[in-house]
Parts: structure tokens; C-alpha cells; sequence
């Protein structure tokens, strides 16, 4: 049962689940749609990514209930060349058509070396490092592109044009959790902007300028004006990248255009993903993997070997460690909405 801790509440990671698939079936998903997003929401509760967990619960209802997302989409699965699979996700979420074309993606790589995935059609509304992972979980390395809306100023401009445009990779290891890394091309995550907005803190240098093109710590002038790349030119032409493969190469949009198409309801905008796989064992003659990734971990501990680093998916794999012990908490307006979504009807 829901505990309250002061201003927060305790939810159990099945009980973060129930809300959520309940939330989204009351709203008009289907039971495969609501599943498998409410599977992309628990496993970031469970690795401690908030600003992707129960708070974008609303956001996902807010499109259902908007008439924007097919809440019973059924995704098409096709092959447009012997290493190319492509998912129309039939204008729903993209939890669905990731778990088929992750699958099918897989399935290429093994075959062929190296493969790619096109996901077009759909509602991206979360992390890049479920997908990822899930493939390095089975040898492979894999990498992930998904642009989003105009949030991010190119490098020298002020107005919003890339989207915060995310990239992942995932490098497989042996008896071990693959190494993953997740990250916008924007200096922050949106989310993360808007959860110091929900909590009243001010946002760190350099994450934003304001709508006049000055720097600002202020969430909501940040949220009106343009977002920054990381590293500044340099993130800018990852971002640049991520709108070229995610966008024009697989037919689908670019942030600019999805900002132009979406309805405002508060869930994801329409766009498209691009994914690669990789077969380490086929990239050198005769090897069956294990010398490449024994050569991979005398890197990690070299890396370790400094004081002060850590690997990148560390922090989530720690939290996996407590939070299907402990629970999970919530703001108590968040779980009070999430509730009332998922008790009303539409
Ligand atoms: P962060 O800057 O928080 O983290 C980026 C990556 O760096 C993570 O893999 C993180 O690992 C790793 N990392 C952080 N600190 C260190 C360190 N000291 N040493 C080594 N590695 C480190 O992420 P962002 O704010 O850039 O992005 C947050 C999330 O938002 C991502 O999951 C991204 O996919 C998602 N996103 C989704 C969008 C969408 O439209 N669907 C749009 C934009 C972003 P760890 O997890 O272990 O901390």
C-alpha cells in the first residue's frame, strides 16, 4: 500500500506499475500499449530516473485524452533491406513497437554484423537506455537517436531548433550489467528543467538563456526561452546528427516540424527513432566475444583506477540494487494526480 512520508509518498515499483498501466487503460490504451509503457515508467523509477518515472504519467494520459496518441495502436513490423527493420508505430507510444523491432533488431545483428532500426510514427516520451540495454543484455552493442521538439538554440543562435535530441550507447560485459550511457544533446534533459520549476530551485549555469538571449537560473524564463547544447558547438553538431538520422533518413520529422505538428496537451510530440546494432563477435576474424570484451574491461579498470570516477550507468544500476526493496517516493501532488488519473474515467 501507498505509505506517506510527509510530503512524499512510498510506492512499491509494482505499485508504481498498477498506476500506471491503470491510469492509461482507463484513459483508452490497449493492455499491450499500457503494459509496455507502464514498464518504461517502472524501470525508471526502479534506476532513479525521476524526471521519465510517474512524472510523465500526466503527460502520457494529457495525449491520450487530447485524441493525439491511438491508445490502441497496432504497430507494423517490416523489413526494408537484409540488415534494415523498420516499426510504424501506427501513431502510438513507442514502448510497443521497441520491444518488437528491439527483437527483430537483434535478430539482424546476429545475422548480418550490423543492423539498423527505424521506429517512425510514434510517441517517444522517455529514456534512450532501456532500449540500449536490453540489447547489450544479449552481446550486442548498440546505440539509440531520438530528436524531440524545438527546445535547443543552434550554437550562436537564441531560438529554440534542435530538439534536446538524446543519443545512447551500450557496450555488453561479461557476468556484468552492460555499460549504458544516456544523454541529451542539450546541456540538461527537459524534464529536469521542469522538475527544479516544480520544486522552486534554480537551474545550474549554462543549462539555458532566456527569451531575450541572456543567461538564466531561472526554471520558467529557461523554459520560455531556448535551451543550450552541451559543450556548445560541439553538442550542437550532435544534435545536428541525431535530427539527420532520426528525422530525414528514416522519413520522419525533424524537432522543428514536430513542434509545428503537436497539439500542446502536455504528452510527447510525433517523431521518429533510429537504432544500430552490433555483433562484436563478427568484427574480428574467428572471435566468439570474449577476448573483445576481456580487452574492454582493462579499460574500465583503468578508468576506476582514478579516484573520483565512476562508469556511466553505475548510479542506475545502484538504485536497481535498493528499489525493489525499499520502494520508490513521489511528491504528494504527483501521486494525488496519478491516483485521480487513474481512478476517473475519460
Ligand atoms: P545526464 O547528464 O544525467 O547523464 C548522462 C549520462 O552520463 C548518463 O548515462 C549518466 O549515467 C552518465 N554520467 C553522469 N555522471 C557521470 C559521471 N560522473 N561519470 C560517468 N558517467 C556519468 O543525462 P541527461 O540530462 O543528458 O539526459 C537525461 C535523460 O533524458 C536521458 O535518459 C535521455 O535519454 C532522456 N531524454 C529523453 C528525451 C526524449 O524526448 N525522449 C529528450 C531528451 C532527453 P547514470 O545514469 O549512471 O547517471
Amino acid at each position: 500500500m501507498a505509505k506517506q512520508e510527509g510530503d512524499l509518498v512510498r510506492l512499491s515499483l509494482d505499485e508504481v506499475h498498477a498506476i500506471a498501466s491503470k491510469g492509461l487503460i482507463r484513459h483508452g490504451a490497449s493492455v499491450e500499449q499500457a503494459r509496455t509503457v507502464a514498464d518504461t515508467i517502472t524501470s525508471a523509477e526502479r534506476d532513479g530516473c525521476k524526471s521519465h518515472g510517474l512524472f510523465r504519467l500526466p503527460g502520457y494520459i494529457g495525449s491520450l485524452k487530447s485524441g493525439k496518441i491511438t491508445g490502441d495502436a497496432v504497430p507494423v513490423l517490416s523489413e526494408l533491406a537484409p540488415a534494415v527493420v523498420k516499426v510504424d508505430a501506427a501513431n502510438g507510444f513507442a514502448s510497443l513497437p521497441l520491444e518488437m523491432g528491439t527483437a527483430a533488431l537483434a535478430e539482424k545483428a546476429r545475422e548480418q554484423g550490423i543492423a539498423a532500426l527505424a521506429i517512425t510514427n510514434s510517441y517517444h516520451f522517455a529514456a534512450l537506455w532501456p532500449e540500449t540495454e536490453r540489447l547489450a543484455e544479449q552481446g550486442l552493442v548498440a546505440f539509440a537517436f531520438v530528436t524531440a521538439k524545438s527546445y535547443v538554440a543552434p550554437a550562436g543562435g537564441i531560438k529554440p531548433l534542435y530538439g534536446t535530441n538524446p543519443m545512447a550507447f551500450a557496450w555488453p560485459r561479461e557476468g556484468k550489467p552492460p555499460i549504458v550511457f544516456d544523454q541529451a544533446s542539450s546541456a540538461s534533459a527537459r524534464g529536469e528543467i521542469m522538475i527544479h520549476e516544480r520544486d522552486g530551485k534554480p537551474i545550474p549555469d549554462d543549462w539555458a538563456i532566456d527569451s531575450e538571449g541572456n543567461p538564466t537560473n531561472d526554471p520558467t524564463a529557461a523554459l520560455a526561452g531556448a535551451q543550450l547544447p552541451f559543450g556548445g558547438y560541439k553538442g550542437g553538431s550532435i544534435a545536428l546528427m541525431v535530427e539527420l538520422l532520426a528525422g530525414a533518413m528514416i522519413g520522419d520529422v525533424f524537432s522543428f516540424e514536430a513542434t509545428a505538428n503537436d497539439v500542446r496537451d502536455g504528452g510527447p510530440p510525433k517523431r521518429g527513432e533510429f537504432m544500430i546494432a552490433i555483433d562484436p563477435t563478427r568484427c574480428v576474424s574467428g572471435g566468439n566475444g570474449v577476448a573483445q570484451l576481456a580487452h574492454a574491461e582493462t579499460l574500465f579498470d583503468e578508468i576506476l583506477s582514478q579516484e573520483g570516477t565512476r562508469l556511466p550507468s553505475d548510479r542506475r544500476y545502484a538504485a536497481r540494487e535498493k528499489t525493489p526493496k525499499e520502494g520508490i517516493t513521489v511528491p504528494r501532488s504527483l501521486y494525488d494526480e496519478c491516483e485521480m488519473l487513474s481512478s476517473a474515467g475519460v
